[in-house]
C-alpha cells in the first residue's frame, strides 16, 4: 500500500495512493493534481549518511568510511513532492542527490541486525540537497550544506514495509528529463538493516524518523529553473523546481 498527506480543498489528509488519484479517510478520490502534496511523514529527526556507497566514495576522491558517517538534517528542510527548492543566494554549487528513505515504525533502542526490518514502518524517496559550497572536509558534520530551508524535499508517497526490498532497488536522478544518476542498493556499503543496528546501538529512533540511506556515483550540480526528479523502483518519483530565494 501507498499512503501520501496532502493538502485539498484547504484541509490535510492522509490517503491512499490509487492509480491516478489520491482517496482520503472519506473515501473520497482527489486527482494528482488537484492536491498540494506533504512529506508522507511528520519525522522528529532525519538522519543522513554519507558516503555510502563506494562508487561515490571514488567520484569524491574519498577513502570509503570505516564506520557509518552520519549526520542530521533539520525537519525544517522538509518539503513534499512539486514543492520548490529555494537556490540560495551566493551558493555556487547546488547539488541534488537520489536516496531510498527509511521510514521507522516502533520506538526502539539496540535492535540486532537480523531484526531491523521488524522496526521498518516503509520507504520513501528522498533528494539530500545539498550546497557543495559548503563541504570542505567529508568528515566534519556538512550541517550548513545540508541543513537550508527546502534542502529535503520528501516523498511523493510512502511504500509500506513488505512491498519492496529495499537491497534490491535501482536508483535514478534526472534533471529537466535527462538521465544523470543511476545506482543500485545492493551497492550500499551499510544497508538499511545495518544502519539500523549501528544508529539504534546509541540513539532511540521513533515511528516516523527518516534514514537517509546515501547517494550513489553520478551526482552533479543544478540550476535556476531545473526540474530534478529523484526516483526508487518499486516507490516512484518525487519532483521538485529549483527556484531563486
Ligand atoms: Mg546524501
Amino acid at each position: 500500500m501507498r499512503t501520501a498527506r496532502f493538502i485539498a480543498e484547504g484541509r490535510l489528509h492522509i490517503g491512499t495512493v490509487h492509480e491516478s488519484c489520491l482517496v482520503d479517510e472519506a473515501g473520497r478520490c482527489y486527482p494528482f493534481e488537484a492536491v498540494t502534496w506533504l512529506p508522507p511523514v511528520e519525522p522528529r529527526k532525519i538522519i543522513g549518511v554519507v558516503l555510502n556507497y563506494a562508487e561515490h566514495a571514488q567520484e569524491l576522491g574519498m577513502e570509503v568510511p570505516t564506520a557509518p558517517v552520519l549526520f542530521f538534517k533539520p525537519t525544517t528542510a522538509l518539503i513534499g513532492h512539486r514543492a520548490p527548492i529555494v537556490y540560495p543566494t551566493g551558493v555556487q554549487s547546488l547539488h541534488y542527490e537520489v536516496e531510498l528513505a527509511v521510514v521507522i515504525g516502533k520506538r526502539c533502542r539496540k535492535v540486532a541486525r537480523e531484526r531491523a526490518f521488524e522496526v521498518v514502518r516503509g520507504y520513501t524517496v528522498a533528494n539530500d540537497v545539498t550546497a557543495r559550497d559548503f563541504i570542505t572536509n567529508y568528515f566534519r558534520p556538512p550541517v550548513k550544506a545540508k541543513g537550508f530551508d527546502t534542502f529535503c524535499p520528501l516523498g511523493p508517497w510512502l511504500v509500506d514495509a513488505g512491498d519492496i526490498d529495499p537491497d534490491n532497488v535501482t536508483l535514478r536522478a534526472y534533471v529537466n528529463g535527462e538521465l544523470r544518476q543511476e545506482g543500485h542498493t545492493s551497492r550500499l556499503i551499510y544497508k538499511v538493516a545495518d544502519l539500523i543496528a549501528y544508529i539504534s546501538e546509541f540513539m532511540t529512533l521513533e515511528p516516523d524518523d527518516v534514514i537517509m540511506t546515501g547517494t550513489p556515483e553520478g551526482i552533479s550540480f543544478v540550476k535556476l529553473g531545473d526540474v530534478v526528479r529523484v526516483e526508487v523502483e518499486g516507490i516512484g518519483g518525487l519532483e521538485n523546481q529549483i527556484v531563486a530565494e
